[in-house]
């Protein structure tokens, strides 16, 4: 089997390059590991940049229900500190409604999808996916934050010096602000849209309880009923970070 560009990852990323690689005319597959709708601990925040950017792809985020708000608030327990994005919007979309969106204009600008197919191997023409053998001109690693493709590439700048957790969960509450809300305190942030979601991420060896992150008007919202499980990761994000270079 033959593309012109294989895309590994069917995430955001993966899903984006690819509808953009179709709409230039090229011979797209893309192979994630994982099956739709793939879900992962998001704040699941698209800003004015990122709407503009999934309408140029033809991913309408009006189409679909989610929450638009209008501006960004920073609290701790003694400020706060808001502003507007000015006439654009943003939306909180669940991550499992936008990947099914940029599924569905995958696959309606001819993406080839292959879900539940793990790259297991690849060269600078072929990659070995479960069995399959898939040709390229171009491979675009879409893998994800660790991404096993861009080390064995060399492209692997990224300085760890501690981890950080982060949690994710949904509460049924009407919305309170059209602003997306980040609450910090001195061991995490809890940024509440009103969609409604709740993450928070933390910085250093211990995640706090999620019900912990500080700010009382955090606290007071986090204690309403959840409408889904908590959901974590563990995550190498970089503190320190040195620009890539080819
Ligand atoms: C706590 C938290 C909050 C966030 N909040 C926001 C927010 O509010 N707004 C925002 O815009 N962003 C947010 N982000 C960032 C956003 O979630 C990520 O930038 C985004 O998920 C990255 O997408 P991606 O497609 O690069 O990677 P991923 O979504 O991680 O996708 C990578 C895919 O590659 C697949 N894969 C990996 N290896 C292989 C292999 N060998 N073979 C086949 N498939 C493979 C995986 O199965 C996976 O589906 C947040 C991130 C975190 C952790």
């Amino acid at each position: 089997m033959h593309s012109d560009v294989l895309v590994v990852g069917g995430g955001p990323a993966g899903l984006a390059a690819a509808i953009a690689a179709r709409a230039k005319g090229f011979s797209v597959s893309l192979v994630d590991s994982r099956k739709p709708p793939i879900d992962k601990p998001c704040g699941e925040g698209l800003l004015p940049e990122a709407a503009a950017s999934l309408r140029a792809l033809g991913v309408d985020l009006e189409s679909c229900a989610n929450y638009r708000f209008t501006g960004i608030r920073f609290s701790d327990s003694a400020s706060s500190a808001s502003a507007r994005f000015g006439r654009a919007s943003a939306y909180g979309v669940r991550r499992t409604v936008l990947h099914r969106l940029l599924v569905d204009r995958a696959q309606s600008v001819g993406v080839d999808l292959h879900w539940g197919a793990r790259l297991v191997h690849h060269d600078s023409v072929a990659a070995d996916i479960d069995g399959q053998r898939i040709f390229f001109r171009w491979l675009i690693a879409a893998d994800g934050m660790n991404s096993p493709i861009r080390k064995s590439a060399g492209l692997n700048p990224i300085a760890r010096t501690r981890g950080r957790f982060a949690f994710r969960r949904h509460f049924s509450v009407a919305p309170w602000t059209d602003l997306v809300e980040v609450h910090w305190g001195s061991a995490s942030t809890a940024p509440s849209r009103n969609f409604p979601a709740w993450r928070a991420a933390s910085r250093g060896r211990v995640p706090p309880p999620p019900n912990q992150a500080r700010g009382p008007r955090f606290q007071k919202r986090a204690s309403l009923p959840a409408v889904t499980s908590l959901s974590s990761a563990t995550l190498p994000v970089p503190l320190t970070a040195s620009p890539v270079r080819a």
